[in-house]
């Protein structure tokens, strides 16, 4: 692709504040399309079909990945989860900007298709914490919660492969870190050449 739009990819351990975080910075920032995933989970409370997540049963699933429509999938707390090529080959080619909110195993997947993918892992500031922001969430059952405690460990120990750290502890200097991170990559000469191609013409530049 000649001029390709920016991938990022943002991996957490359940709980870390990535999907808070990311739905912050859309507010900020709507040329940063997010990308919806399909997963084998069951939708929680308030979540839509198509707005969160594509919920699909394990059939469709595996037909997905039969038939190859997945950039990474991988198996989180027991459920699968996947990246649609359609969902962001199209949009990468247009160059616009994609955001992938995914697990460290799909993070490293993606890294493969698309080396040029910027990898960002969230953390959350201590254990207690971590186990707190789960718990007020109110979202999961306790032993969805203990299985996430437990899988945050082998999560965590994945942080050296990542491009940047943001530890959210403050939630406001997690966000400006984020939006630091996308703005950093949007001024890199390809990203300015393709946003700004006016300015290059006019000073007769390649
Ligand atoms: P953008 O990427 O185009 O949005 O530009 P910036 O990376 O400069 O981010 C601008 C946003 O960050 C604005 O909402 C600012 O109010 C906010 N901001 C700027 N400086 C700081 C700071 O020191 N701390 C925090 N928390 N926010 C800041
Ligand atoms: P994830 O998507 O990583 O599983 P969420 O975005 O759902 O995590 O955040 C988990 C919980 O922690 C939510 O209830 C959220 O409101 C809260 N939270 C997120 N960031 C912070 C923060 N910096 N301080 C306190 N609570 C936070
Ligand atoms: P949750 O069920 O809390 O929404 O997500 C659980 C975990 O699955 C999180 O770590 C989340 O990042 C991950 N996840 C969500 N979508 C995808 C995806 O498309 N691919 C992969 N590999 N992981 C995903």
């Amino acid at each position: 692709m000649e001029h390709p739009g920016n991938l990022f990819v943002v991996a957490a351990p359940s709980g870390a504040g990535k999907s808070s975080l990311v739905k912050a910075l859309r507010s900020f920032d709507a040329r940063v399309y997010p990308s919806v995933s399909h997963t084998t989970r069951a939708p929680r409370g308030q979540e839509k079909h198509g707005r969160e997540y594509f919920f699909a049963s394990e059939q469709e699933f595996d037909a997905m990945v039969a038939n190859n429509a997945f950039v990474e999938w991988a198996n989180v707390h027991g459920k699968r989860y996947g990246t649609s090529k359609k969902g962001i080959q199209d949009r990468l080619a247009n160059g616009e900007d994609v955001l992938l909110e995914i697990d460290y195993q799909g993070a490293l997947q993606v890294r493969e298709s698309f080396p040029q993918a910027v990898l960002i892992f969230i953390l959350p500031p201590s254990w207690e914490e971590l186990r707190s922001r789960l718990e007020n969430r109110g979202e999961d059952a306790p032993e969805v919660i203990e299985l996430r405690m437990k899988n945050a460990e082998e999560e965590m120990a994945q942080v050296g492969k990542f491009d940047f750290v943001i530890i959210n502890e403050l939630f406001e200097s997690a966000l400006f870190d984020l939006k630091a991170i996308i703005h950093a990559q949007r001024l890199k000469y390809a990203s300015q050449r393709r946003l700004r191609g006016d300015v290059f013409d006019s000073l007769n530049l390649s």
